[in-house]
């Protein structure tokens, strides 16, 4: 099979490697190039355009940033789709909105092309020992024959139903994560200022029932002041944003996303666009 993948960002660059390191034919394209070299060197084909990667290709999985970054690389004259072969597959495994990725299935299909939505719940330590957790949406029969690829990259594959499911299972996922590491960034802030030792505090917070893998993990991010980023700041308020219009349309008002979305949106303007979301906490240090 040969697959080519396209964004290259922290998470892209470890399901590219995983692909690689499993045996897949694997070509690579990412905006900046640089970030391509090190993938070379592990034995990708760098490809020069999303065209030149999507060309020949059996799989275009692409992982990138936000609904505009998956539209601009899939569509047009230059993009993935217009190059693909009829009846290749195309994988979004990015965290996008419902509605695009509905209009994306139908462009490829308007093209012979086959699609599957298949977003990720792990982070870049998952990525890169190819143990993401794929939520997938599309035809049954396809998840099968994309299983392989799958589980190079992943330990779990779960089919949540037709296309969309995959996104929507995602948003609602990262609505649940973006209010938590909110929340604990204010029970962080409140164990110090309060007097109380704060990573005693922590520990008492993540043996008991508040204690989910998330706020153990970034809890600690937060009392270590390491922000190397893991997910970047402003991609959980894009999934905020993308998780309020969602509910909103199906007549749920989440106004704790709203409130949650506030910190991130804060941290970004702040200076932290580029560290992770753990970082939130030091705007309530201040
Ligand atoms: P990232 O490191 O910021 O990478 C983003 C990628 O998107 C980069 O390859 C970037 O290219 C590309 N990109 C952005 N805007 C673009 C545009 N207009 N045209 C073309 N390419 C563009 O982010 P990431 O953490 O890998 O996340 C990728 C996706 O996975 C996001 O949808 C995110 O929400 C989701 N996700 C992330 C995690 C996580 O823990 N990190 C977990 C699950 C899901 P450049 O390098 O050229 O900027």
């Amino acid at each position: 099979m040969k697959i080519s993948v396209l964004g290259l960002g922290i998470m892209g660059a470890g399901m590219a490697r995983q692909l690689i390191a499993k045996g897949f034919t694997v070509a690579v394209w990412n905006r900046d190039s640089a970030k391509a070299a090190p993938l070379a060197a592990a034995g990708a084909r760098v490809a020069s355009s999303v065209a030149d990667a999507a060309r020949g290709a059996d799989v275009v999985l692409a992982m990138l940033a936000n609904d505009e970054a998956s539209h601009s690389v899939w569509l047009g004259d230059s993009g993935a789709l217009a190059a693909m072969r009829e009846g290749a597959v195309a994988i979004e495994s990015s965290t996008l909105t419902v509605d695009w990725v509905r209009e994306l299935s139908a462009a490829a299909h308007a093209r012979g092309v086959e699609f599957l939505d298949a977003p990720v719940t792990g982070s870049k330590a998952q990525a890169e020992s190819g143990a993401l957790s794929f939520l997938v949406g599309g035809p049954a029969e396809l998840l099968e024959r994309m299983r392989p690829a799958f589980a190079a990259m992943g330990g779990s594959i779960a089919h949540l139903g037709p296309t969309g499911s995959g996104a929507m299972m995602k948003l609602i996922n990262n609505f649940l994560c973006g209010v938590q590491v909110a929340s604990l960034a204010e029970a962080i802030a409140m164990a110090e200022r309060s007097g109380l030792d704060a990573r005693q505090a922590a520990a008492v917070l993540g043996a008991g029932s508040p204690g989910s893998p998330l706020v153990k993990i970034v809890a600690q991010r937060m009392l270590d002041r390491a922000y190397d980023p893991n997910f970047l700041v402003p991609l959980m308020a894009k999934d905020l944003k993308y998780a309020r219009d969602a509910f909103a349309r199906a007549g749920i008002e989440l106004k704790s996303a709203d409130v949650a979305r506030e910190q991130f949106v804060a941290a970004e303007r702040a200076g932290y666009a580029g560290k992770d979301i753990a970082s939130i906490v030091e705007l309530l240090r201040r």
